[in-house]
């Protein structure tokens, strides 16, 4: 087993590694921020939606400066499947009902948007990351009959979606099945493309800081708005804050998903979409391989909020039995990793301005279809700076209510429970049991701590309760990490945070005074 360093969470944000690493193991080798900067934006974050936003702006003559924590695509950017969907995963006659037929037909309209945009990113700067227009079904499983794929149908049709009724492309010895399908979907090899995206923000003028994680929320004084990264300051026109769950606590749940890449044969499935109507939903798409033999099969799914299950190994093996169902090829499993979706209560993202922030932007709630919801939040958060008029803004405004508030108030209740384990016993009763590699929240008084045997024997240990709101963490073995089950922020081993809300790291606490404490 490979050990868990503290540098480990700078590349990806989990022990399990997902199959892009195999082809670009490196986005980019960029330095610290090391002197103060003025500039027209400061962008905080360098996955997608970071990158993104620096890169319109760059071109739309803006000196930017990007603000990335650790490395540059390290957060659930490079930890997505990459399915580049207009055919949004929460389903147009979802958003009609919420939102109404003028909204479910914005959403179509920005989500095609941000396909086209991201196809012509590639295409501007040559970028070779295995971009392709493709069709998507989604389908029901056979012996589950529902009405979710008229009403879907109709609804996207509606929005002005490409869609027919057409039988799945399954492949041979795959049962039969009727499904949509859905024009002009895309796909791309994530860290191929951000690579590009990083270069063609560097040739645009783009200073790109890694390791370099910026104060949160922006400050201001008399000279503007600033973020403080590596002890210097950033001080710029406007902010825009690209971390992934930012700020809206009460209007985002924090979910875990699910992935498999298997190696198949190539060819042996035909190129396109998949997903079925089930909640959590499961899919699948192809990904040409690193060989001419073969491909990757790459399958996710299995979702659930976070905290709220910790049998990894058997959602994993959920994964491989529905792939070997649906796609009877023969498969080699070669990646299995996780990953955090930000889902927003009322189903769309939150793009633009902070509320009551006049000079911060926003971008979070990227939800399960995060590629294209970021790559929109880019283009309204851009035209926002440039003071162009963009007609799905007031669509994804942040500061918007819920049509339906009782998903507010749920969520609110849901996030309350979750502070419940401040009164339970620990996950293990005695730090000497850790095993080399091992991890667990230890009850100790009135107190919680997150305690961790490294591979060498060592005990690291710190508080158990989150630096962002108090709540108590859980340990996740599967990608070794204490996770907060209110908003989702994640800390490594180490107590380092690696997934936001939180920016803040764990209070440390001696092991030596833990060693006699008992449950
Ligand atoms: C398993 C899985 C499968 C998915 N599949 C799909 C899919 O098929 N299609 C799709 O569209 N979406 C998918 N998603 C969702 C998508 O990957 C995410 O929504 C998207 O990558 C979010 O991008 P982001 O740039 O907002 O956040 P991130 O990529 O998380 O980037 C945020 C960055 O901010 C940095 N940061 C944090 N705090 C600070 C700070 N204070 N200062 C500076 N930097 C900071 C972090 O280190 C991180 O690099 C999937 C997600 C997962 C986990």
């Amino acid at each position: 087993m490979p050990e868990v360093n503290p540098q480990s969470f700078d590349k990806t944000s989990g022990y399990t590694i997902p199959v892009w690493y195999r082809a670009v193991d490196t986005i980019g080798n960029y330095p610290v921020i090391s002197e103060p900067l003025q500039v027209d934006v400061a962008v905080c974050g360098g996955g997608i939606a970071g990158l993104t936003t620096a890169y319109l702006l760059a071109k739309n003559g803006k000196s930017v400066a990007l603000l990335e924590a650790r490395e540059l695509g390290s957060g659930e950017s490079g930890r997505t499947t990459a399915h580049l969907m207009s055919a949004v995963d929460d389903r147009y006659c979802e958003i009609e009902r919420k939102h109404g037929k003028d909204a479910a037909r914005l959403v179509a309209e920005s989500s095609c948007g941000a396909v086209s945009m991201i196809e012509s990113i590639v295409k501007d700067n040559n970028i070779d990351c295995d971009f392709e227009r493709l069709n998507g079904y989604l389908f029901p499983e056979p012996d589950k009959a529902d009405d979710v794929i008229a009403r879907e149908f109709t609804s996207a049709k509606e929005a002005g979606m490409k869609v027919e009724m057409s039988s799945v492309p399954f492949p041979q010895g795959a049962p039969k099945v009727q499904g949509i399908k859905f024009g002009d979907q895309g796909q791309f090899h994530i860290n191929k493309y951000l690579k590009g995206l990083a270069d063609a923000c560097t040739k645009l003028g783009v200073k790109i800081f890694e390791k370099s994680q910026a104060t949160l929320p922006p400050l201001e004084d008399e000279q503007g708005p600033y973020v403080i990264a590596h002890g210097n300051r950033v001080s710029a026109k406007k902010i825009v804050v690209c971390i992934n769950y930012y700020w809206l606590i009460f209007k985002m749940e924090p979910w875990r998903t699910y992935a498999v890449a298997s190696k198949i044969p190539k060819g042996s499935v035909e190129k396109n979409l998949y997903w079925n109507t089930e909640d959590p939903y499961v899919y699948a798409r192809v990904q040409d391989g690193d060989d001419a033999s073969s491909d990757y099969l790459i399958v996710g799914g299995e979702d659930h909020k976070v905290g709220a299950a910790t049998n990894y190994a058997e959602r994993y093996n959920n994964l491989i039995r529905w792939s070997k169902d649906k796609f009877p090829v023969p498969q080699e499993v070669v990646n299995k990793w996780s990953g955090q979706v930000t889902e927003p209560v009322d189903d769309l993202p939150f793009l633009g301005q902070k509320p009551g922030y006049k000079d911060v932007l926003m971008i979070t709630g990227d939800s399960g279809t995060g590629m294209t919801n970021a790559t929109i939040g880019a283009m309204i958060c851009t035209d926002n700076i440039i003071g162009k008029e963009n007609r799905w803004a007031s669509l994804y405004d942040p500061s918007r209510m819920s049509h339906d508030i009782t998903e507010f108030v749920k969520n609110g209740m849901e996030v309350a429970a979750s502070y419940m384990s401040w009164a339970t016993p620990g996950e293990i009763s005695d730090i000497e049991d850790l095993k080399p590699g091992c991890g667990g929240v230890m009850r100790s008084g009135l107190s919680k701590y997150a305690c961790y045997r490294d591979q060498n024997g060592k005990l690291h240990s710190s508080s158990a309760v989150c630096s962002h709101l108090d709540a108590m963490l859980m340990w996740n073995e599967s990608e070794k990490s204490f996770d907060c089950p209110a908003h989702g922020s994640r800390f490594d081993p180490y107590g380092r945070a690696i997934m936001t809300p939180s920016c803040k790291e764990l209070s440390p606490v001696d092991p030596e005074t833990l060693k006699t404490k008992a449950n």
